[in-house]
């Protein structure tokens, strides 16, 4: 440890070690193969650039991705390595000479990309010389259950066999506990040591909120403090409980010179910088036009050119747009410390995704927080994408069928199973990826084995499964972070982490909570009642058997949600295997609060008050626990729609006030405070105070000039 500590040191300029580095270094220079899962940004790199040099001779790096490359060799070359790379960027001679230079055992690393593996010869040549160490970079690549897959990344687990013996080290950030083993077969990894670490984020606040889709776009403008700025003007809790209140004012204000004409918007809010992730391009242009309205913002997806895309991206990095509406094609190696908001205005497809997404905020270490909307609505719009992209059997089966020992183009087999090119390419790919098809350099496509089959159908439920299993976070009933911990299989897992929507629902940004009708009141009874009679009550069999007949499963779910979320029961995972497959279910059980509770379940369970009242009717208006902030129970769109002629007085009375005070109308107040103002015809001070977007500032300010207009 001393020696390595030393390396640390004198090589690379560090003082100390990261946590979990110091570890993932012994077990490597000590000649162990070793799995090391950490998140992006832990510093992974080091844990095989440091056992490397610990052990002399020359390490051979595999990396997917041409930028990751050359910014290690960059940073290895700056501290006075010998590093050289292959990859189909590089000029023919030089990567003949970084060639020569591994079989004289010149350099300290050489990094190829996994396509190498495919040129014949190359590995023999590389084995002339056997290497220190190899280290397999963003390993999940390997498997097709992985984040990414890349077929080339298969080619690995035949060829290092030639290059040992030799530790093996994998590296990637994300990798659920069937990834993992995946990887550690595939490669071939020897009483392997793994390490899976760091997952655990101590600066994040998760918020998980169930929403219609129309009310998504409202919410996003609200927790932005768009729709209102009433955030901004918000007093600081001096208890300092709201994470976000108190790291108030980072960055700076728009910037000059930019495009977009931003110049005139107020200056950054303490929920900004945000990435709003959105599901379609078409959302991704409408939201981030309406928030343009008030905050600097600019779209990003695939379906920009590269130009327009790198300027959002440098926008938005030099801080000159606050927000980046984006498409999953946001994110991918983007270096911004201080982005204090993720929004998620839909279910992503899975909980891996999902996580690396949360990640990119707060990497500065400062309160930041993670909002996913979701509701079953997404994941019957999953269930289509599903279906468009990962077909039946039987449709694959046709396409299979059409193919034959001759080569054929796209467009013939696209005419005759009367689908689009793009359709047959996408499910060639996945029959190719199963060795059902081969496709040429030039696009034209044969048929392979008849064995696709079951890989596919693998796929399929794995597909499935990984929907399920972002549904089941989403509907989770404990602590956020420990439900990614654990699916991470990260071993550190026993604390809750105090900030989520589910430890702390008093520091919600857009959650609210409200108490519960008389028709749920009777149902969290019935609960109660039926986990009296027994413990460890498995919840698929509590639900059938007393309320199957008179509810949907989603709201029972959610009431015992609450109950659990309040301390009345407690739920466990539990599994059971049928016809080799296994079946994870609940069981619930009351705690000892539960227990004890007699009569008053009316003031012990809020219920999350985002959803309208499932049975349809009004609810009740109940007080929202812990918010400083007097809002409505069913927070946005809830007071119906705006008068059209009372937003056009307000818009008026606005005009004559920003020209009173020689600024720009949305400055006064924002649309769509406007038109919740119409919407909810304030009489009194009180009851304009309710509105989202007043706060006691704008009241101050304005409120008898409004009060004027709705009285009238
Ligand atoms: P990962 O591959 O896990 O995403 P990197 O290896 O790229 O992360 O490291 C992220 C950053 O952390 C790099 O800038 C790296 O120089 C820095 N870093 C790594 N180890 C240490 C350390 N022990 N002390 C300080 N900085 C470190
Ligand atoms: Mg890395």
């Amino acid at each position: 440890m001393a020696e390595l500590l030393d390396i640390l040191r004198t090589r690379f300029g560090f003082d100390s070690f990261r946590p979990h580095q110091a570890e993932a270094c012994a077990a490597l220079a000590d000649g162990h193969d070793c799995l090391l899962v950490m998140p992006t940004g832990a510093g992974k790199s080091l844990c095989y650039q440091l056992p490397a040099v610990a052990r002399g001779g020359s390490a051979l790096v595999v990396s997917p991705l041409i930028s990751l490359m050359e910014d290690q060799v960059g940073k290895l070359s700056a501290q006075g390595l010998n590093a050289a790379r292959i990859h189909s960027g590089r000029p023919r001679e030089e990567s003949r000479q970084a060639c020569f230079d591994w079989a004289e055992g010149k350099l300290d690393f050489l990094f190829i990309s996994p396509e190498r593996l495919r040129v014949p010869g190359f590995v023999e040549w590389l084995a002339k010389r056997k290497p220190g160490l190899v280290a397999v970079d963003e390993a999940h690549c390997i498997s097709q259950w992985g984040h990414d897959f890349r077929p080339d990344y298969r080619l690995l687990g035949g060829r290092l066999g030639e290059l040992r013996p030799t530790p093996v080290i994998a590296l990637t950030a994300t990798a659920t506990p069937l990834v993992q083993r995946d990887i550690i077969e595939q490669l071939g990894l020897h009483d392997c040591k793994r390490l899976i670490h760091g997952f655990r984020r101590t600066n994040l606040g998760i918020e998980v909120v169930e929403l219609k889709p129309s009310q998504r776009g409202d919410a996003v403008l609200e927790v932005l403090g768009s729709g209102s700025f009433s955030r901004s003007e918000k007093v600081p809790d001096p208890l300092g409980s709201d994470p976000l209140g108190s790291s108030a004012g980072s960055g700076a204000g728009a910037g000059e010179g930019v495009r977009h004409n931003f110049a005139e918007l107020p200056a950054k809010l303490s929920q900004t910088p945000a990435i709003v992730y959105v599901p379609s391009r078409k959302e991704c242009e409408a939201l981030a036009a309406r928030i343009a309205e008030s905050v600097p913002c600019m779209p990003y997806h695939a379906g920009l050119s590269a130009s327009e895309r790198d300027r959002a991206q440098a926008a938005f990095l030099a801080g000159e747009v606050s927000v980046i509406v984006a498409t999953i094609a946001f994110g991918m190696g983007i270096d911004k410390h201080n982005v204090r908001t993720v929004i998620h205005t839909a279910l992503p497809g899975s909980v891996e995704g999902y996580y690396q997404e949360i990640g990119r905020a707060g990497r500065d270490g400062k309160p930041s927080r993670a909002i996913l909307m979701w509701s079953w609505a997404d994941k019957r719009l999953h269930e289509w994408f599903m279906d468009r992209d990962y077909p039946p059997v039987r449709d694959m089966r046709a396409l299979w069928g059409a193919l034959s020992s001759r080569a054929t183009d796209l467009e013939s087999l696209a005419s005759e199973l009367d689908l689009d090119v793009s359709t047959i390419g996408s499910r060639l790919d996945k029959l190719a990826a199963q060795g059902g098809a081969s496709i040429d350099a030039e696009g034209y496509v044969t048929r392979g084995g008849d064995k696709w089959i079951d890989g596919y159908q693998k796929q399929l439920e794995h597909k499935r499964d990984q929907l399920d299993r972002m549904l089941n976070f989403a509907q989770g009933h404990g602590c956020r972070m420990l439900a990614l911990l654990n699916h991470f299989g990260d071993p550190d897992n026993t604390r809750s982490c105090g900030r989520c929507d589910v430890c702390a629902p008093q520091q919600c940004t857009l959650k609210s909570f409200r108490a519960p009708s008389a028709r749920e009141l009777a149902v969290l009874r019935q609960i109660m009642d039926a986990l009296r009679g027994r413990d460890d009550l498995s919840t698929g069999k509590l639900f059938r058997d007393n309320f199957e007949q008179h509810m949907k499963r989603g709201e029972f779910e959610d009431l015992l949600g609450a109950l659990v979320q309040n301390g009345l029961v407690s739920t466990r995972e539990d599994m059971w295997e049928k016809d080799g497959r296994v079946i994870q279910f609940k069981r619930a059980s009351l705690t000892d609060a539960g227990r004890e509770i007699e009569d008053d379940l009316a003031t012990a369970v809020m219920l999350p008050g985002s959803v309208s009242a499932p049975d349809g009717k009004q609810e009740p208006q109940a007080p929202a626990r812990g918010r400083k902030r007097k809002k409505d129970a069913r927070g946005v769109a809830s007071y119906g729609k705006p008068d059209p002629t009372l937003v056009e007085a307000l818009k008026k009375w606005r005009l004559q006030q920003a020209k009173r005070e020689g600024v720009q109308a949305f400055r006064i107040l924002g649309n769509k405070t406007l038109d919740a103002i119409a919407a909810a015809r304030p009489r009194t001070r009180d009851e304009l105070l309710d509105v989202p977007g007043i706060g006691p500032a704008k009241l101050e300010a304005y409120g008898d000039g409004i009060l004027e207009i709705t009285r009238g």
